[in-house]
This record gives structure tokens, C-alpha cells and sequence, in this order.
């Protein structure tokens, strides 16, 4: 079976990440389904950069989280 990833933060989408969306996790989507806020999904992929590397600091953090979402399909053409 082919592996799906979130095409907002690329996390795999395996039957506990899987949200109400086929294309997105469930933390980057709204019960109805609808993709969270480009500032909700960013604060999360933040947070993932500060625990995965400990010592940076949020600027840094901050500053990945923007590099890496211009390169998600739900978030390149914004
Ligand atoms: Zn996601």
C-alpha cells in the first residue's frame, strides 16, 4: 500500500494521524474537513523544529517553519 503524507506539514498519514480530509492530517484540518489556518499549521510545524532540535531559538524556529511550507502543496501558491 502506498503511504500518503499531509500535503500541508508532509507528516505520514497513517490511520491514527489521518484526519476527516484525505490530503491532510488531523492537525492541520478543522472537524468539517477544511484545512486549518496558515498560522495554526505554522505555530505547529514551529513547535516540531524547537523539540526536534532543542537550544534554537524561536526566531530560527519560526524562520524553517516559513522555509518549509513554501515548499507544501497546500501552501506553496500563497
Ligand atoms: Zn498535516
Amino acid at each position: 500500500m502506498e503511504m500518503k503524507y499531509c500535503q500541508s506539514c508532509v507528516i505520514p498519514l497513517t490511520p491514527d494521524m489521518a484526519g476527516p480530509s484525505d490530503k491532510y492530517c488531523k492537525h492541520c484540518t478543522k472537524p468539517d474537513g477544511s484545512l486549518q489556518s496558515r498560522e495554526h499549521v505554522k505555530a505547529g510545524i514551529t513547535q516540531f523544529f524547537l523539540m526536534v532540535e532543542p537550544g534554537i531559538s524561536q526566531e530560527i524556529a519560526d524562520k524553517r517553519a516559513e522555509f518549509y511550507m513554501k515548499a507544501m502543496p497546500a501552501w506553496a501558491e500563497r
